[in-house]
């Protein structure tokens, strides 16, 4: 979208309205490719109709089907992939355009999304975007458009400074080569996918606009991923792990802060393994704590840590700087032994409890969020059981459960004993009411706390409510936090942060009274 705009796109999030029509895609599992062809197919009676005249497809979809979505649907006339970001100015008609320098700082725009609320994690270190669709009206020159994009003009202080080597190109994780050489990656038996894994990273020089709130943005700190989770296409549609150099990390949240940006949240496929592909050494503890330097930042967290990766020092870097929020997003996908194994991820139970007891004791009071798989093939009543006896000594605060999905060129394809889909469906649902307990119980344990709230603004299912988040909620992924008392303050201000006591707990919902003025 900053491309588009810089090259002098005027972007709308009302279809009807917009001569080019963008659709950028998810095709990880199968419910994610169904939404992202709908959302083609209603975008494309757009252009049926006369009101629009080119349908642009983007993403993940485009990797797996590129020469499927051509043939099938005609009314799409270009598909961009993941790594040629820089084609869509192409594909849309636009010439690039070079940054006017001493533009105004770039606007957030209101994405229109398909995703229904959701309150659930991707399994696994997925992509956060979900299928969008970004309209863009007849293009206008540059000028005048108000937008420029935000160039870094951060210099590295020796204050922020890591340990190890960071301004070069990443290079391979030799965990990645050995995939490779194993066949991870491979495409082969995707008929009509794009040839070429994506090898694209965007910088800080990369004109970008914001979908989130004025107060909050994610920064994608890596790309793709060299696990070889039998079960995630993930790779293959995202290609091999790539960190982005840690300065330019450090120089995109200097300028989101210095535009307003209040909480940052890190992301990519892998967050723990940053940094290994650039020689850092507890690469994402380091950037965490050259982050969390930022003046004005004051929340800072990551989403996506893979179990066996997130280390004493990662811990300790948390719990040492109070704009770390004391929160770990830690996806396991499942408990048992045998069914861990059969998705080459391995871990135990055993293991695990060891991890959160560490992660309990090094940041007191930690909210602990994670994700499993229901039906994986083979899963057995009694691999089941130990999922569930662990979701109950675990008492997550935050949980998410995924029905496996059968993903063609996953090696989990290939297993036999695939289970029924009411099975799968029957214990993802089962599970998910178990937590619900362990949920409330651990809600209200918070309530008569007084925390800081970062208020959002009105509730969408209520004028008489407004939402707001606290360090325990991630945006857009845990439950809410309802405001229902707004105590001396006559309103709030979207973007500004309080002191809220908590009054009640919902299974996954609390309801706060305001009780400070905006800090
Ligand atoms: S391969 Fe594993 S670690 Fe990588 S994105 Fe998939 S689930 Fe996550």
């Amino acid at each position: 979208m900053g491309l588009l705009a810089r090259a002098g796109a005027r972007l709308t999030s009302h279809p009807e309205e917009a001569e080019i029509l963008i659709v950028n895609t998810c095709s990880f599992i199968d419910t994610a490719k169904q939404e992202s062809v709908d959302t083609i197919l209603e975008m494309a009676r757009y252009k049926t109709s006369g009101s629009a005249k080119k349908l642009i497809v983007a993403g993940c979809l485009v990797e797996r089907y590129r020469d499927e979505i051509q043939k099938n649907i005609p009314e799409v006339d270009a598909v961009v992939g993941t790594g040629e970001i820089e084609s869509i100015l192409e594909a849309a008609g636009l010439k690039a355009v070079a940054p006017a320098p001493g533009a105004a700082s770039p606007s957030s725009f209101n994405i229109l999304s398909s995703r229904g609320g959701e309150a659930e994690a991707r399994p696994g270190q997925e992509s956060l975007s979900g299928t969008h669709k970004t309209v863009a009206k007849e293009p206008v020159s540059a000028k005048g458009t108000g937008f420029s994009p935000y160039i870094s003009a951060m210099e590295s202080t020796g204050a922020l400074a890591p340990e190890g080597s960071f301004s070069g190109a990443p290079r391979s994780r030799a965990e990645g080569e050995l995939h490779e050489r194993q066949g991870r990656f491979g495409r082969e038996g995707w008929q009509g996918a794009a040839r070429e894994l994506p090898t694209y990273l965007y910088d800080e020089t990369s004109p970008r606009l914001l979908t989130t709130p004025k107060s909050s943005a994610y920064i994608k700190i890596a790309e793709g991923c060299d696990h070889p989770c039998s079960f995630c296409v993930i790779p293959n549609l995202r290609g091999k792990f790539r960190s982005r150099r840690f300065e330019s990390v450090i120089a995109e949240a200097r300028q989101l802060v210095a535009q307003g940006v209040r909480e940052i949240t890190l992301i990519g496929q892998d967050t723990t393994c940053y940094g290994e592909d650039l020689d850092l050494k507890d690469g994402l503890a380091q950037l965490l704590d050259a982050l969390a330097r930022i003046d004005g930042l004051r929340w800072l967290r990551f989403l996506y840590a893979y179990p066996n990766r997130v280390t004493g020092k990662l811990l300790e870097t948390i719990a040492r700087h109070d704009n770390i929020c004391n929160y770990l997003d830690l996806p396991l996908q499942h408990a048992s032994p045998s069914v861990l194994k059969r998705m080459k991820r391995g871990g135990s139970p055993e293991i695990f409890l060891k991890t959160l007891e560490k992660a309990r004791s090094i940041i007191p009071g930690v909210a602990l969020r994670t994700a499993f798989i229901t039906g994986f093939p083979g899963e057995s009543p009694r691999d089941f059981e130990i999922l569930e006896e662990f979701v109950k000594e675990a008492k997550f605060d935050w949980l998410g459960v995924f029905s496996y999905s059968d993903e063609e060129g996953s090696s989990a394809f290939s297993l036999s004993a695939k289970l029924p889909r009411r099975t799968i469906e029957a214990r993802r649902r089962k599970l998910m009411k178990l937590q619900q307990s362990i949920s409330k119980r651990a809600k209200q344990q918070w309530v008569g706390r007084e925390l800081l709230l970062l208020a959002q603004g009105e509730s969408e299912e209520t004028p008489l409510l407004w939402e707001g988040r606290t360090q325990f909620h991630a945006p857009e992924i845990d439950g809410k936090v309802y405001i229902n008392d707004f105590g001396e303050l006559a309103s709030l201000e979207p973007g500004r942060f309080y002191n809220a006591e908590i009054t009640e707990a919902h299974e996954y919902d609390i309801v706060a009274r305001i009780v400070s003025k905006p800090l």
